[in-house]
């Protein structure tokens, strides 16, 4: 890659996030992005279509107060000003690490885990350093500990790749040890058993980011949103583009607040299928992370992963092969509607079947 003068060196010096791939519609099996299977309720469609007949000629509502109106109600949270909207959970990420990290200061994340928080330091030529989860896939104290450089610690929860949760009392622990923000991203939280709201309410310095793209199926509208304590909001308002969200998601994103029925329902039923895959790899010889989000993480004790994952897309299968440097690898399942599932360990275990027929 050759670095153009005109551009900041940081920009020159990084590399590019690589999202997973997203092919073109029914060519695969789509089981390595944790999108929904099943299509968002029908009131959102019909939120949106009705959108599409209003005055698209004006711009929108700046602040989406409608869904923020929404969003509170349903969370219950004490009001629409604890609430900004996002075109996906990851612009909010963008304007928390523009309003929070300069340049040469630092971002923590765990490792491994969701490495779009390096980019985004990395376009602010700031630094970000991973501390590394216990086998348990909890947080060792050092992940809470202050200093003078640290100005914003990245937290997953429910975790990706691992679909691990630290439980809310201890990332309450963790952010009254630090001094700086501690952003839990709850893009999974949906299939979780509990969720940390309530410390945003507790704690000032702690913020909550979520996502329509994966509970609620609404990975192609991009809607994602922040919770934080009103003073706080107020500020990143400043740094989020004047119009950062559309009319038509908009819509869509207050029409899907009102469906908490439908949410409540396809996650437990994403769940199901959830348990169902952990118990039939384990029956294949997988290891499985014991997930609370609508994925699985597995290795096999043979270590073909990489094969594994090719073999699966050779066969329209596709699923995540991931590398993490010095830790290892393994693989990334996302929880399909229970024949998509089951069309993907039947293949699994042809590849384990030949494997060991040629030994
Ligand atoms: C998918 C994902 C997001 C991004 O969500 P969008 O709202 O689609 O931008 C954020 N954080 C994590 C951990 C995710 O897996």
């Amino acid at each position: 890659m050759s670095e153009s003068s005109f551009l900041r060196p940081a920009l020159g010096k990084m590399l590019p996030y690589a999202p997973g791939e997203q092919p073109p519609p029914g060519k695969y099996i789509k089981l390595n992005t944790n999108e929904n299977p099943y299509p968002p309720p029908s009131p959102v469609v019909e939120a949106i279509r009705s959108a599409a007949g209003g005055p698209l000629n004006r711009y929108p509502d700046p602040m989406a107060t409608a869904f923020r109106r929404a969003a509170a109600e349903s969370l219950g949270l004490p009001g629409p000003e604890w609430v900004l909207a996002g075109n996906g959970s990851d612009e909010i990420l963008t304007i928390l690490v523009r309003g929070l990290v300069g340049e040469g200061q630092r971002l923590r994340l765990p490792y491994p885990s969701y490495i779009l928080y390096r980019t985004l330091a990395d376009i602010q030529a700031a630094n970000w350093e991973q501390v590394g989860f216990d086998p348990g896939w909890q947080p060792p104290d050092a992940f809470g500990q202050s200093d003078s450089d640290l100005r914003l610690v990245l937290l997953p929860n429910p975790n990706s790749p691992s679909g691990t949760v630290v439980p809310p009392p201890r990332v309450s622990e963790l952010a009254e040890s630090l001094d700086c923000p501690l952003v839990v991203d709850e893009a999974y939280v949906d299939f979780a058993e509990q969720n940390c709201l309530e410390l945003v309410q507790q704690n000032e310095r702690v913020m909550v980011t979520r996502t329509l793209s994966k509970s609620y199926g609404l990975a192609g509208v991009r809607f994602g949103f922040l919770v934080a304590q009103p003073q706080v909001i107020s500020e990143f308002a400043k740094i989020k583009d004047s119009y950062n969200c559309d009319a038509l998601s908009i819509a869509a994103a207050t029409a899907a607040m009102g469906c908490g029925e439908w949410l409540r329902e396809t996650c437990s039923k994403m769940n199901v299928t959830r348990e169902r895959l952990a118990v039939r790899l384990t029956e294949l010889g997988f290891e499985v992370t014991p997930s609370q989000a609508n994925f699985v993480w597995c290795t096999h004790p043979s270590g073909h992963h990489e094969a594994m994952y090719e073999y699966l897309r050779n066969n329209q299968i596709l699923i995540r092969y991931m590398q993490f440097p010095s830790w290892g690898d393994g693989l990334r399942i996302s929880v399909g509607t229970d024949e998509q599932v089951d069309a993907c360990l039947l293949v699994l275990n042809r590849f384990l079947e030949q494997v060991s027929s040629s030994k």
